[in-house]
């Protein structure tokens, strides 16, 4: 099967022992590309030595809603820097999230908004983390009409996801459609997103589908998250893998 992880942290520290294998593996095994998402400086300068050598990798850079109270005049000067010499092809992950809340309500939104308005400045699309947070995350597409990208690892509502699709976004769901019960709700909506809005993504290490749980997660199991989303829609897996594909490429023309 041919597919495109498009949401994984192949630079954090869990990967240093294995990088170069997986990253190997991954695209003589089928990969496409990948997003290979920083939220940070050291992630994001890691990526730009990776994708020397693996020209399939995309990069992506945001300061995540967990790191809001860090995203100051400096880092905001680094992103621009970045966007400026076609150093990435998305912002993001950025977004709100209510549920942990490590920065407060207040930063979060400031360094949501500051980044949406550099994405839309600069024509690059977003990748939106949001948890818990659908009515303000609704606000703050809507206040960014022109922008477009992904809303990444979906587990939010109906209404916030009706939002992105009006707004053209792609949702990308991840193996939290493989777990149990709790996740039917997040089935559901995977029935209703229209077939050229789906993307999926491992988000490794974390959210490893089953049947790896208590493993570590890494860009190849997208295949799982990919097969389990076939079964739910009812199609052929490699016809769901190959029109997602076409998704991330209508989204990220062209090799990064
Ligand atoms: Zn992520």
């Amino acid at each position: 099967m041919n597919y495109i992880d498009s949401h994984c942290h192949i630079v954090m520290d869990s990967f240093d022992g294995d990088r170069n294998e997986i990253l190997t593996d991954y695209f003589a095994s089928g990969g496409q590309a990948m997003m290979s998402v920083a939220t940070g400086r050291d992630d994001h300068e890691l990526n730009l030595r990776l994708r020397l050598q693996w020209d399939r990798l995309c990069t992506s850079l945001g300061w995540h809603p967990h790191d809001a109270k860090d995203f100051g005049k400096s880092e905001e000067a680094y992103l621009l820097n970045a966007v400026q010499k076609n150093e990435i092809r998305a912002v993001g992950e950025i977004g709100l999230d209510y549920h942990y809340n490590l920065s407060t309500r207040a930063e979060q939104l400031r360094a949501f908004d500051r980044q949406m308005a550099i994405a839309g400045k600069a024509g690059l699309p977003v990748i939106i983390h949001t948890r818990e947070a659908d009515r303000d995350t609704t606000d703050i597409l809507s206040r960014h009409r022109k922008v477009r990208g992904i809303l990444h690892c979906y587990t939010s509502g109906r209404d916030l996801m009706e939002t992105g699709l009006k707004l053209d976004y792609f949702i990308s769901f991840s193996g939290i459609i493989t777990f149990g019960k709790a996740a039917s709700g997040i089935r559901e909506l995977l029935k209703s997103v229209p077939l050229d809005r789906l993307l999926f993504e491992t988000d490794s290490p974390y959210l490893t589908p089953v049947p790896f749980r208590g493993k570590r997660n890494d860009p190849r199991k997208v295949v799982h998250v990919i097969e389990k989303a076939a079964e739910i829609l009812e199609i052929p897996a490699e016809n769901l893998s190959e029109q997602a594909n076409r998704n991330f490429f209508h989204l990220f023309p062209g090799r990064n």
